[in-house]
């Protein structure tokens, strides 16, 4: 237990995996690929995700409700089609967290390559 390497940084890591579900919803089909993260990987996804996408409390009071914040992450635009990322993320030892943010269709692949595996389109 704990000697798999991570997904991400393919490193094996001592202790326990966190565990990271990201949907990125890119036609036709979504991208989803979970993961089981070394901490180093997952804080660095958890911090990009803080700063970028809103962090969802699906059990809390949904007083904000209306997430206004339809920018892209990468280039800052709210002008074009927009693709919506959900990551669910589940900390050893932690809470599930929950962010929602949406990106402009050019700019799904480099979410894919900020979770750090498989990007879509290897230019
Ligand atoms: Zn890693
Ligand atoms: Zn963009």
């Amino acid at each position: 237990m704990g000697m798999r390497p991570c997904m991400r940084c393919r490193r094996r890591f001592v202790g326990k995996a966190s565990h990271i579900y990201p949907a990125i919803m890119t036609q036709p089909e979504p991208w989803r690929q979970k993961a089981a993260l070394c901490p180093t990987c997952f804080y660095e996804i958890i911090e990009w995700a803080k700063c970028h996408l809103a962090n969802v409390n699906y059990d809390a009071e949904p007083e904000n409700a209306d997430v206004e914040d339809e920018f892209c992450p990468v280039c800052g635009s709210g002008q074009q089609k927009m693709t919506a990322i959900f990551i669910t993320a589940y900390p050893a030892g932690g809470e599930r967290l929950d962010f929602f943010g949406e990106c402009c269709d050019d700019h799904a692949s480099d979410v894919v390559e900020v979770l750090g595996y498989h990007p879509l389109h290897s230019t």
